[in-house]
């Protein structure tokens, strides 16, 4: 097996067997609602910060195996992790997908995988739309908190 079947094997793992998929009624998550009109994709993702803590991450959505399997490795990225320090990895996860050199030693695990979507500029967006709306559901905890 060769890398790519590697990552692609990891992003079909993902894809088949979501981690943290589902949604959850519940006023402690901030629930942000994402689409990416040029694939179809769709993506619903909600965050639940403790202190400075990412406590929970939930996602569900419909779309490309791409979009699905990267909101399953965003969940499994992010969870637990310190705001600041999420904030950091996605910084380093849209320089990865634009194929510039990242911080491993702050982006790790199964992220790494996307590092080939660089090279198809239209799937950029499925890459990314769940990490966009991790990154607008922070925002939005941080702002609220300094009200
Ligand atoms: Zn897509």
């Amino acid at each position: 097996m060769n890398i790519e079947q590697l990552y692609r094997q990891v992003i079909m793992d993902h894809y088949k067997n979501p981690k943290n998929k589902g949604f959850v009624a519940d006023p402690n998550y901030v629930t942000i609602h994402l689409n990416n009109p040029s694939c179809g994709d769709e993506m619903t993702v909600q965050l639940k910060v403790e202190g400075n803590k990412i406590t929970d991450i939930k996602h569900q959505g419909t779309g490309c195996s791409i979009c699905c399997s990267s909101a399953s490795v965003m969940s499994q990225t992010l969870k637990d992790q310190e705001v600041e320090k999420a904030d950091q990895i996605i910084h380093e996860f849209y320089e990865l997908i634009k194929g510039y050199p990242f911080n491993p030693d702050i982006l790790k695990g199964d992220a790494i995988v996307y590092q080939g979507v660089s090279q198809f500029p239209a799937r950029i967006k499925c890459a990314t739309l769940a990490w966009k709306a991790a990154e607008m559901g922070l925002k939005k905890i941080k702002e609220d908190k300094s009200k």
